[in-house]
């Protein structure tokens, strides 16, 4: 289905988007883990690439209703593969379509991810004097065999130089994403990444324990028996590590796999978790758009660059996948993202909005159950998970979602 967001602009009642996610398609190498749409970039179609992005960020530009954007993210693939002279083009076209005044004024958040190897200080200089404030390198891991494990390719050391080169260019935030239960790494080994991102004064750290997505170079590894996958109680000794470590150097958990300090915390993903409205462009990005009391839209970008590139008619990308508002999936998504972050989640008033007495009664046994279980808490209308609820997000969760099914 083509023009997917064309058909938003004429929706009724939907919200403004305050956000805004682009998704660059391009990689040096496929790390065997990866379930992201991405290429190896083989450097030719990068103009065309960027040629498209700026006509679909044309076309999508109305959906803002021209209020200022709070945040914007590029992720991928590799944004920072991006020659330098495309970035001041997406720079310069986002400055004349949306209003970046909060942005620029510090109020808002410009993140980009980068791949510590193509950190430099031409491209970081261009990226701040555009709005950027933010980077999220991607690390991984500090040990080179770990690194060599997931078929991740860069030195550990470019990480602290891609620190360096940002602070240098006046890029103060700064998040470093790790993965633990890598197969084959001691829990004293994860003691040292997690040492040695804390030791770079970071501000944000993600970690996220290795999971094998269908489709991956990893998961087909493992069933061929190339290696064993962590064991489970190694893996929660990891985690509960980390949520400690992280706490001793003032990086609270603000997500289950998310540590800040104080005012630090990624804007941008808080959005998606609190299902606000988004805009996305790019091949195979996901667009959110919420309309108050009827549910939200949503869709998602083919994931094939050659679709992209072709585009449709009014500047929009290709979507392969189209949902129209629906007031119970939002509900669902609502308590399953919700439920992840510090703050919890109003489960009896979403429940409650949908109008069905059988269904609010049903998610106040179960928020009781969860509490006798010691998973959960509720304190003024909020249900927020406990220390031992956070191993078990996701179950706690599908307790609700099974509730919420059609
Ligand atoms: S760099 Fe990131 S997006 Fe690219 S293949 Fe590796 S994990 Fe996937």
């Amino acid at each position: 289905m083509a023009d997917a967001a064309a058909g938003l602009l004429g929706a009724p009642g939907f919200v403004g988007a305050r956000s805004l996610y682009i998704h660059v398609p391009f990689c040096f190498h496929k790390c065997h883990y990866c379930d992201f749409y991405s290429l190896v970039d083989t450097r030719d179609r990068q103009d065309a690439f960027v040629d498209r992005l700026l006509l679909e960020l044309n076309a999508m530009a109305p959906l803002a209703r021209g209020e200022p954007l709070e945040t914007i993210f590029v992720g991928g693939g590799t944004p920072t593969l991006l020659r330098v002279d495309l970035w001041e083009r997406v720079l310069g076209a986002l400055a004349g379509l949306f209003d970046l005044t909060a942005i620029r004024a510090g109020a808002g958040e410009f993140t980009v991810e980068c791949n510590p190897e193509t950190a430099s200080a031409e491209l970081f200089g261009v990226l701040r004097a555009g709005g950027v404030g933010r980077l999220s390198m991607g690390a991984q891991s500090f040990e080179a065999r770990h690194l060599k494990t997931l078929e991740r390719w860069h030195d550990p050391a470019s990480v602290g130089r891609a620190v360096d080169l940002a602070r240098g260019a006046g890029i103060g935030r700064l998040s470093v994403d790790l993965i633990f239960a890598i197969p084959g790494q001691t829990l004293a080994e994860w003691e040292r990444d997690l040492a040695t991102a804390i030791g770079l004064g970071v501000t944000h750290l993600s970690c996220y324990a290795l999971t094998y997505e269908s489709n991956t170079a990893m998961t087909a590894r493992l069933k061929r028996g190339e290696f064993e996958a962590c064991d489970e109680d190694l893996e929660a000794d990891m985690y509960e590590l980390t949520v400690e470590r992280c706490r001793a150097a003032g990086l609270g958990r603000y997500e289950v796999s998310n540590f800040a300090a104080v005012g630090q915390e990624c804007a941008h993903n808080l959005a998606y978790w609190r299902q606000r409205s988004w805009m996305a462009a790019g091949p195979s990005a996901s667009g959110h758009l919420v309309s108050p009391g009827s549910g939200s839209w949503r869709w998602k970008n083919s994931p094939r660059l050659d679709d992209y590139l072709r585009g449709s008619d009014r500047g929009f990308a290709p979507a392969v996948d189209v949902e129209g508002p629906d007031a119970r999936r939002l509900v669902a998504e609502s308590i399953m993202t919700g439920l992840r972050l510090r703050e919890g989640v109003e489960v009896g008033r979403l429940v409650g909005g949908l109008g069905d007495g059988a269904l609010a009664g049903r998610a106040a046994e179960i928020v009781r159950e969860q509490a006798a279980r010691g998973l959960a808490a509720e304190h003024a209308g909020r249900v927020t998970l406990t220390d031992k609820g956070f191993l078990f997000a996701d179950g706690v969760a599908r307790e609700f979602l099974a509730m919420l099914r059609p």
